[in-house]
């Protein structure tokens, strides 16, 4: 039996009219809100948390993947602005030259350089702040309805950016959103715990640094310390000298596009929290003191919608390293997608682990404009992990330097969109592109 309905209709007011409204300040929002901002756009961001960086800072995720290809510094623009103020800043707690692999940082940190970008760009924003809906006219959106404590309010642009990760607003204007593998199944997501007390340079002598701390866990596991018998562990990133982030305790199932899933989860994750504290203080090395200090004020997800735009950007084309004429950058992260389930399937023929699936030094795939219009839309552009990807590519272009890519190009073509009051695909491409390398984007082949 469905359920009963109320209908619900208020007079609200139109509290905001900009050039440019971008629902979500995450890495792809905060991209977004800066390429439109310097492309001389109004802009205003509603944000649900109290920060920006969404799952790198309210989420807890403490390391940005890599900024380079090796040779080429390709999340160029708003991921050069992170990267270099992090390390002038002294918040780079580790990292290569290049940013290849591993900028560490602590998530109170990055925080504050998004909110110094975002004031220096001039992007009028508020957090706290929910889209809870839009009014949509045969693809066009015409305005935003934003929930905070003080009511709830609308946001009138000429262009939207979905910068939701989940695909929110692209799912309410009727765009066209697939989830997880062929059968809906999507990666499981990870409730992220702070510790302290760690003593990394102990546990790094003792063979169980940062990326082996899986040693003892088959055997934890079989002495029962898990309610669940998870055998795959990112781990314990550091920041600081004594602390840590722990991306660790997959949530398989959860649904992040379901509240009462992420209730579910949040339960269970902070349940098995505590038992990856036993077995870091039990079973290994330089972690005996080591400490629960607190969890991040979201469940971190990995994979939910994805709008499917003008192009799908597909795994042929990242092992081709594709070139597109309408490119708005390139990356070239491996292809990290976390099982399922407990119990993997076995691999498909042809399919390689993460570690297999990197490209060479210098090699990166293109992203064309394609991916961030979503089908049958005008005026709503999709970026960040919502893009018009397979899952494979999905698995690499997900990490937040891939989402500032999609994130300063979506919201630069927005700015244009919204200057000459067009659909989104009658703007110039080489316009943009050129537009996008005033910021700094990688575009080689342009
Ligand atoms: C456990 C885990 C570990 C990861 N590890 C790494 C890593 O080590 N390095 C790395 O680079 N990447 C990592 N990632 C991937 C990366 O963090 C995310 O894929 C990336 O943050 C996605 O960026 P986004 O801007 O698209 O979405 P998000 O980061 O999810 O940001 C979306 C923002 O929008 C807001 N929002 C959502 N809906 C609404 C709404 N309706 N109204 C208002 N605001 C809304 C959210 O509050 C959030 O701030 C990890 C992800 C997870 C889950």
């Amino acid at each position: 039996m469905s359920a009963p309905e109320v209908s619900f209709s208020r007079s609200i007011p139109v509290r905001h009219e900009v050039d440019v409204f971008i629902a979500g300040g995450g890495p792809a929002g905060t991209a977004a809100a800066y390429g439109a901002a310097k492309a001389g756009a109004s802009v205003f961001l509603a944000e649900g948390e109290i920060c920006f960086g969404g799952v790198g800072t309210a989420g807890g995720i403490n390391m940005l993947c890599v900024f380079s290809d090796r040779e080429n510094f390709v999340a160029d623009g708003f991921g050069r602005e992170i990267y270099e103020r992090l390390h002038k800043r002294g918040f780079a707690s580790r990292s290569t030259p290049y940013g290849w692999r591993d900028v560490h940082f602590a998530p109170e940190n990055l925080k504050l350089i998004y909110d110094e970008l975002m004031d220096e760009a001039g992007v009028k924003y508020t957090f706290n702040t929910h889209v809870i809906g839009l009014e949509c006219e045969g693809g066009w959106v015409k305005h935003v309805i934003c929930y905070g404590k003080s009511g709830i309010f609308a946001v009138k642009a000429k262009a939207y950016v979905d910068a939701t990760g989940d695909g929110d607003l692209c799912t309410w204007a009727g765009g066209e959103m697939v989830v997880g593998d062929a059968e809906g199944n999507r990666q499981p997501g990870t409730f992220v715990s702070f510790w302290s007390g760690i003593d990394w340079d102990k546990a790094e002598a003792s063979g169980n640094g940062v990326w082996k701390q899986e040693g003892k866990l088959k055997q934890a596991i079989a002495d029962g310390v898990f309610t669940q018998h998870d055998y795959g562990m990112p781990g314990i990133l550091p920041y600081g000298k004594l602390s840590g982030a722990g991306n660790i305790g997959h949530l398989f199932g959860v649904d992040g596009t379901d509240e009462r899933s992420l209730t579910e989860n949040a339960v269970l994750g902070r349940k098995i929290a505590r038992e990856y504290g036993e077995y870091f203080r039990k079973y290994l090395t330089g972690y005996e003191q080591m400490e629960l200090v607190g969890m991040g004020s979201r469940v971190g997800i990995r994979e939910t919608r994805r709008a499917m735009g003008d192009y799908v950007l597909n795994v042929d084309d990242y092992w081709n390293k594709a070139v597109f004429d309408d490119e708005i950058g390139r990356y070239c992260y491996g292809i990290d997608i976390h099982a399922t389930s407990l119990t993997p399937k076995k691999k498909k023929e042809k399919e390689v682990s993460f570690g297999e699936s990197w490209l060479k030094d210098g090699e990166s795939y293109g992203i064309p404009y394609r991916c961030l219009t979503p089908k049958n839309l005008h005026n709503l552009f999709s970026s960040g992990r919502c893009v018009s990807v397979d899952r494979e590519v999905l698995g690499s272009i997900r990490v937040m330097p891939g989402c500032y890519i999609t994130g300063q190009a979506s919201g630069t073509a927005a700015a244009m969109v919204a200057e000459k009051d067009v659909d989104m695909r009658s703007i110039d491409v080489k316009e943009l592109q050129g537009n996008l390398k005033k910021i700094g984007a990688y575009l080689p082949n342009m």
